[in-house]
């Protein structure tokens, strides 16, 4: 086992990190840019390296200045976290040539993963199945993109190969619009991913957004750790998630999540990682894989009991699966609230000094943090400050677990948008479960202005 990580990130990820490698025994160096310098995670480090400035160009995306924190420390392993580099090949292989480990998967397996068109690919020659659309990047002409969109049936949905985060993204009603959508589509990604390339699939109109969590080691195990709902999305950007999602037949699930976990062995894929599906009338349509931990990881670690990011270091340590598929056992129910620095009815953000943090606690309830009272929220990075996470052993107990940590938690001094999950928790359609990805912005749009 490692004796010294790294930690290549900051916020309420980079103190999730640090809390499994101490659980551990793992020492810990931290990298912060000098807007992060004050954090008490930065502190509580064994280490800690300033890598530069507030903008994460400069700090956070500083691949040399990073890895010369390793050197200097002795770290022996990187962990990425999410953002930033964690799924960026250039950085993992720049990681694993200075000597160092990547945690996470081979950086060839990231780059097709990272190209939207390689990994849906890879995906449909490994037996998941996907979203009907252009078999691969959309070629320059016009004709024959009109053709392709006749052929999958409008409405279709044109995407970055690139793209992340939400972003790169157009859909299309009408013929008529196509042929403009294709090319402002392009220029975007051109200039926000650095690849023009996009493809075309089918815009499915009511879908749920359901995910797979995987555990693959480096002698060709995989396991799958059941299935996310996350549907509740602002701009496809997700702000609350849940595990089991309501209402979808046990053995669905199972038959997905084993032809994700025999496309991990087939792929040679190591370490943790999800199968991002839209679900449609009782069909999964693969869309991405993510290569690293995700935001919504503690939805899946309490309803299993596995620690997803000591599971990424014992495999970066090339460690077998410590436990087989019929290990894994979903008990009871998990739902996470992410909460935002942001105006909860303008959803512009809000950073700045927290003047009083109240988080709430008892039974069942889990806040993955990095802030505190007197806690300055630079205006540089994601508005996320932390995460609200409930657990019970029904969906009601978790949903009634969620709604008293909503009524005691305050953010004093800055604006967050615990207001909007207040609402959704006593939303009826929420509660009864099974919404699709669209009911978010529907409801949105609906609500009188505030
Ligand atoms: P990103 O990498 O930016 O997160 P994804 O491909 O994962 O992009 O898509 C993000 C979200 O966009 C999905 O969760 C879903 O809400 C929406 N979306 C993507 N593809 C489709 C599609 N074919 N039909 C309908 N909605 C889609």
């Amino acid at each position: 086992m490692f004796e010294k990580i790294l930690i290549a990130n900051r916020g309420e990820i980079a103190l999730r990190v640090q809390r499994a490698c101490r659980e551990m025994g793992i020492k810990t160096v931290v990298v912060h840019s000098t807007a992060d310098t004050e954090a008490k995670y930065v502190k509580l480090a064994d280490e800690s390296v300033c890598i530069g400035p507030p903008p994460s160009r400069e700090s956070y995306l500083n691949m040399a200045a990073i890895i010369s924190a390793a050197e200097v420390t002795d770290a022996e392993a990187i962990h990425p976290g999410y953002g930033f580099l964690s799924e960026n090949a250039d950085f993992a292989e720049r990681v694993e040539k200075s000597g160092f480990v990547f945690i996470g998967p081979r950086p060839e397996t990231i780059r097709i993963m990272g190209d939207k068109v390689s990994a849906k690919d890879a995906m449909k020659r490994a037996g998941v199945p996907v979203v009907p659309g252009s078999d691969g990047a959309l070629p320059d002409d016009p004709k024959e993109i009109v053709r392709i969109a006749r052929t999958i049936g409008y409405p279709v949905i044109i995407k970055a190969a690139g793209g992340g985060g939400g972003r790169g993204m157009r859909t299309v009603f009408t013929e008529a619009a196509l042929l403009n959508a294709v090319s402002m589509t392009r220029s975007e990604a051109g200039s926000a991913f650095n690849n023009p390339t996009v493809y075309m699939e089918k815009f499915l109109e009511n879908p749920r957004h359901i995910e797979i969590q995987i555990l693959a080691d480096e002698h060709r195990q995989a396991v799958y750790l059941g299935e996310r709902d996350c549907s509740m999305q602002r701009r496809h950007q997700k702000i609350i998630e849940e595990a089991p999602a309501p209402g979808i037949p046990r053995k669905l699930i199972d038959r997905i999540g084993a032809r994700c976990a025999d496309a991990c062995r087939k792929l040679g894929y190591r370490g943790a990682g999800t199968f991002e599906f839209l679900y449609e009338n009782g069909e999964f349509y693969f869309i991405e894989m993510n290569t690293r931990v995700q935001v919504e990881h503690p939805v899946t670690e309490l309803i299993t009991g596995i620690d997803i990011v000591q599971e990424q270091i014992h495999i970066a340590a090339g460690e077998k699966l410590r436990f087989r598929q019929r290990d894994v056992v979903l008990r009871g129910h998990a739902i996470e609230c992410r909460i935002n620095a942001e105006d909860p009815f303008k959803f512009t953000p809000s950073p700045g000094r927290i003047t009083g943090w109240h988080p709430p606690g008892g039974p069942g309830t889990r806040v993955d943090s990095h802030v505190y009272t007197n806690y300055l929220v630079p205006p540089n990075y994601d508005s996320m400050i932390g995460k609200v996470i409930t657990y019970g052993d029904t969906r009601e107990q978790a949903l009634a677990r969620m709604r008293i940590a909503l009524s005691e938690m305050a953010v004093e001094g800055i604006l967050t948008n615990l207001p909007l999950h207040r609402e959704l928790l006593v939303d009826a359609r929420f509660i009864a479960g099974g919404t699709s990805i669209h009911y978010l912005e529907q409801r949105l749009a609906d609500r009188p202005a505030n």
